[in-house]
């Protein structure tokens, strides 16, 4: 813990406000300062391109940002063979290696360009759920330029803006002792944000959530959607009302169509999804019409098969990026670990921009039967379960299931058999299936609730 978070933590809670506005006065320079308004308007322009314009834009971007890995990038510059090289210089970018995480993840300072020396500097850490987080680093124009994208192209096209009043649910942890629960948010006065903290909504504390909303004037939230979704059901079960909101942009994980229908009921107002990652290492978002939009000017995006071709439109295949927004820390090829399908349907808002039909979930969620199939969005099996609040599928080995829930004191043994009938039913004959009550689910480190841990894959 670093000295001003030992100073936060043994701050009382008028000074843990004050702490945060005075952060929140940094910040909304570092985000909306010189060339911010430029950033949303061009962001705003390219939307119109049409597809060569695209083509154009994109093989120009990436010709300058290879040139520059096969130059001033040690990593690559180490890496790349002179053909992978000389490929580099003329834009080609299929015959170029892809990156897994590891390297990133051990040596992050081996893919700065050794020809700057940016101040300020940001560094993010990624959240995921598997594995040490991996260090990113922004340079104050591509940090408000990833804040700019988010305003033009997910708040904008829901028809709200970072300067309206916002909620949000992230990795911060804003309330130290997760045992107390007198205060579940800190409030940033400066950007009118109120911070919800993941660690501490259950139950009990979910009146404490709404209360804020009406209290600092929320028009809108956006964050974690597991934990939008969690308190949305809070509400709906114990009739609570939350005043009047625009939009919900849930971001983080993925949002199914229950998840979606609850939320939607909770917060009566129009839900949208955004697909990014901690990198910005590829963007998407959901246009007026549904559909989920790829930003052709963020990264360069493929969907591939296991023996590296690209798939087919409607084919689940592995997110595999190369980031033109962020030629600082350049990703080149980037193993996402997340598995999609494009849509070859084009949308009726005009936006000449590839669609994802959709995001199927992350690699390592996914769980495999005996017989060998593969399944994703698994905690279907709590939909329409009204005696769970909570619940977790673990994959132990092949063969064994943990099922861990939080449930309500109308749990009987009739659930237990239709959790597991349900499980039986998606992963055929032959699985041990153990459901275990528990007080509580524990989030991960970056306090995001996990619906599917699997501790084993196929070899
Ligand atoms: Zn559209």
């Amino acid at each position: 813990m670093s000295k001003l978070d030992q100073l936060y933590a043994r701050a009382p809670l008028w000074l843990q406000n004050g702490m945060v506005s005075t952060y929140g006065v940094y910040w909304h320079w570092a985000r909306f300062g010189p060339n911010f308004e430029k950033y949303v308007q061009d962001f705003h322009a390219r939307e119109d391109f049409s597809s060569s314009e695209w083509k154009a834009y994109q093989e120009d971007q990436l010709k300058r940002l290879l040139s520059i890995c096969a130059r001033d990038v040690p990593f690559y510059a180490q890496r790349w063979t002179d053909q992978q090289k000389q490929a580099a210089l003329q834009g080609d970018l299929q015959n170029l290696p892809l990156l897994e995480k590891t390297p990133l993840r051990e040596h992050p300072e081996q893919f700065l360009r050794r020809n700057l020396r940016p101040f300020p500097c940001f560094k993010f850490f990624t959240s995921g759920t598997t594995g040490t987080p991996i260090a990113t680093y922004f340079t104050l124009a591509e940090n408000r330029q990833c804040v700019a994208l988010r305003e033009a192209r997910s708040a904008n096209w829901a028809g709200v803006s970072f300067f309206e009043p916002r909620a949000t649910f992230s990795g911060r942890i804003i309330q130290p002792d997760p045992s107390d629960e007198s205060s579940v948010y800190r409030y940033n006065a400066i950007e009118k944000q109120v911070y919800f903290s993941a660690f501490h909504l259950k139950p009990k504390t979910a009146t404490r959530y709404v209360d804020a909303l009406y209290k600092h004037n929320i028009t809108w939230l956006t964050g974690y959607a597991v934990s939008f979704y969690l308190l949305a059901k809070y509400i709906l079960d114990q009739n609570l009302s939350v005043p009047p909101l625009k939009a919900v942009i849930t971001t983080s994980e993925k949002l199914t169509p229950d998840m979606r229908a609850v939320m939607q009921a909770a917060y009566r107002c129009r839900i949208f999804e955004e697909y990014s990652t901690v990198e910005t290492a590829l963007f998407a978002s959901e246009c007026e019409h549904g559909r989920l939009h790829v930003s052709p000017d963020v990264s360069i995006t493929e969907i591939l098969r296991p023996d590296g071709t690209p798939c087919q439109p409607g084919e689940v295949g592995e997110v595999v990026t190369t980031s033109l927004l962020r030629s600082y820390q350049p990703l080149i090829r980037f193993r996402l670990g997340d598995l999609a399908a494009w849509d070859p349907e084009p949308c009726p808002c005009g936006r000449q921009m590839p669609i994802l039909q959709e995001v199927v979930g992350r690699i390592e969620d996914v769980v495999t039967g005996p017989d060998g199939r593969q399944l994703v969005r698994f905690h279907g099996i709590f939909a329409n379960q009204p005696n769970i609040i909570e619940g977790q599928v673990i994959q132990e080995t092949l063969r064994d299931f943990t099922v861990k829930v939080v449930c309500t004191q109308n749990f009987s043994e009739q659930d237990v058999a239709d959790i597991k009938s349900r499980m039986a039913q998606r992963l055929g004959e032959g699985v041990m299936i153990s459901v275990e009550h528990v007080e509580s689910i524990p989030r991960t480190p970056a306090g995001k609730f996990q619906a599917v841990i699997s501790k084993w894959h196929p070899q």
